[in-house]
């Protein structure tokens, strides 16, 4: 079977969408999309109810709206998270392409309140990070909500088939072809070859090892990211209403005295949940919050950053395997107390109900952190809070859990030009698959950005 399309684009994530809608509201609606989850109405993830059982097609991380549908749906108004797009667009460009990005989310349906704090908040808490040894990176969220977000996501697909996108669902590419090194067409799992002269593969971190599989195949460069690695904190939202009150989330940055590591913060969720993530044979642990129904917790990741050079440069296997190590003790997902965690002891049942906060993620074994995580980064991440401590009082305490672990897999890096064409002509790679973007605002963005040069060169 055959058919053809001006562009084909691989995995309906948020690259994947605002590639199309830019190309659509251009004149360019000869477009298919492939997805291969579910269509967003279908999407149902049973780790709502008990935790992770491992589901052939993970509807967490595949189907319309990728990892996003179900995301938290925070929409950080910054360059400095989210990705590495400022390394192929200046930052005027890329602060104005995010801008437009974000107008996209709020045509269709986002929420128009927008989360920062006023100036004078953000110089004085600043101020204290920097005393407490912390770089405090004041943003602007827009907060969908878990709840909102696939209402977004879906009424931009009702739009997209309203104007003749043609979009498959629970169909992958599985082979891009090449003639000369330019783009001829893609190869479906159902069989079906696409003809075609122009491929955006925005496949997002499931689909990520095979678009590098794909790179090598055609002979594009591919570099490694690094590969972050640490726990998710959950504390009382009192303890951390200083800062998520005036900055619903705080990005602080601290570099540990014994290792000289960077530690960040991530993914901050105020009186939200803990929840899980599943890669494959490995589960990893997540967080997020809804607009409408809150819990009495705040919840985020405290990350170190892992890069390696040589002989080894596998760091999605580092961070698998440890993974795997958690996964292995906790028979999933395993939680400490702090203080346990300091005082050189397993948690138990008994000993994390002494504590203040009652565990959002249902099925989390009481263990031992110290168990699993190399020296480094539990050095790192003890130290990390120790410093928090004196701008967050209480956050050391004994009614801080920790989950663990969380993984941040950033896929490798393809080559890629400032459109983000690969040397494949007609082949683009955007998104979190290509390794270029790690959030929702600067997937979306990416997708922009190639559509706009597809339509620049039709
Ligand atoms: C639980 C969770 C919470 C998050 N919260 C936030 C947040 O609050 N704010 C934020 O900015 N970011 C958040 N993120 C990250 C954000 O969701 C991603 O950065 C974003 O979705 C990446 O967009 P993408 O389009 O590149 O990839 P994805 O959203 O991953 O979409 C890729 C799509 O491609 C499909 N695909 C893969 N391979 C193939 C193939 N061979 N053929 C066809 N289809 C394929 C996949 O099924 C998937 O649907 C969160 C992620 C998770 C998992």
């Amino acid at each position: 079977m055959s058919d053809s399309a001006h562009v084909v684009i691989i995995g309906a994530g948020p690259a994947g969408i605002f590639a199309a809608l830019e190309l659509a509201r251009n004149g360019m609606t000869d477009v298919l999309m492939v997805e291969k989850g579910h269509a967003i109405s279908k999407r149902r993830c049973p780790a709502r109810e008990t935790s992770c059982v491992g589901c052939r097609t993970c509807d967490i991380m595949t189907g319309w709206g990728g990892a996003g549908a179900f995301s938290d749906g925070k929409l950080t108004l910054t360059t400095e998270v989210g990705g590495w797009l400022p390394d192929y667009v200046e930052r005027a460009a890329l602060e104005e392409l995010l801008a437009y990005s974000d107008g996209l989310w709020l045509e269709f349906g986002a929420t128009d309140e927008v989360h920062g704090p006023d100036p004078q908040t953000a110089a004085d808490l600043q101020r204290e990070a920097t005393l407490a040894g912390m770089r405090l990176v004041p943003m602007r969220i827009r907060h969908l909500g878990t709840d909102r977000s696939p209402q977004v996501l879906d009424a931009m697909r009702q739009h997209l088939e309203a104007v003749g996108v043609r979009i498959r669902t629970e169909v992958a590419a599985v082979r891009i072809l090449a003639e000369e090194n330019r783009v001829s067409g893609v190869e479906l799992s159902d069989g079906a070859t696409v003809r075609t002269s122009t491929v955006i593969a925005a496949p997002g971190r499931e689909g990520a090892d095979w678009l590098a599989g794909q790179a090598r195949t055609l002979k594009i460069p591919l570099t490694n990211n690094a590969v972050d690695i640490g726990v998710r904190v959950e504390c009382p939202a009192p303890v951390m209403e200083r800062l998520t009150t005036p900055l619903y989330e705080a990005k602080l940055v601290y570099h540990t005295k014994s290792f000289g590591d960077p530690v960040r913060t991530f993914c901050m969720n105020p009186y939200g949940e803990v929840t899980t993530e599943s890669y494959g044979d490995v589960v990893t642990v997540n967080g997020h919050s809804f607009a409408e129904s809150k819990t009495d917790y705040t919840n985020f990741a405290v990350l170190v950053s892992q890069r390696f050079t040589e002989p080894f440069d596998d760091p999605l296997a580092y961070g698998r395997s440890i993974a795997r190590l958690a996964n292995l003790l906790g028979d999933g997902i395993l939680v400490q107390r702090y203080s346990d965690l300091k005082a050189g002891r397993r948690s138990t049942p008994e000993r994390i109900t002494q504590g203040l906060t009652v565990p959002t993620l249902a099925g989390a074994t009481p263990g031992d952190l110290a168990a699993v995580l190399p020296y480094r980064h539990l050095t790192d991440i003890i130290e990390f809070v120790e410093a928090l401590d004196a701008l967050v009082p209480g956050i050391a305490g004994p009614s801080t859990l920790m989950y663990g672990v969380e993984v941040k897999f950033y896929s490798s890096r393809l080559e890629v030009d400032a459109d983000l064409q690969t040397s494949v002509e007609g082949l683009f790679a955007i998104g979190d698959g290509a390794g270029i973007t790690r959030g929702l605002v600067q997937a979306g963005a990416s997708g922009v950005i190639a559509a706009r040069a597809i339509i620049r060169h039709r």
